[in-house]
């Protein structure tokens, strides 16, 4: 039984594991705060809440709903999962981009660069 209840990497999507009590999402090596843990834990229980749209572009990297791993997608200003409804409040780009550094989440496609030289 897991305390967080499966809450997903809202950078890349991959479910988040517990660790020494705290929240991590090992595709990314990122640990979440507190803060950032309360927000996404309060996104996934209360479900899908009405958000103020954003006062700010969301840019251009995408944004994962906590609760299902889904990728999510700009609509008027609120960032917003097309699978459950739940939208991203606006301070989590400023928690993710100041507190959170994710590594590059490394896709299928670019696996090919490895060499597989196994001779001795
Ligand atoms: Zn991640
Ligand atoms: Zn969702």
């Amino acid at each position: 039984m897991t305390a967080h209840g499966g809450i997903y990497c809202p950078k890349c999507g991959s479910p988040l594991t517990e660790r020494d009590g705290e929240l991590l999402c090992e595709a990314g090596g990122m640990y979440l705060s507190l803060r950032l843990r309360s927000i996404l834990t309060g996104m996934v229980g209360n479900g899908p809440v009405d958000v103020p749209p954003a006062s700010f572009g969301w840019g251009g990297s995408p944004y994962f709903c906590p609760a299902d791993g889904t990728r999510m997608a700009e609509s008027e200003g609120r960032m917003r999962c097309p699978a459950c409804g739940r939208c991203m409040p606006s301070t989590i780009p400023y928690q993710l981009t100041e507190f959170h550094p994710h590594a590059a989440v490394r896709r299928p496609e670019d696996a090919g660069a490895d060499h597989g030289d196994s001779s001795a």
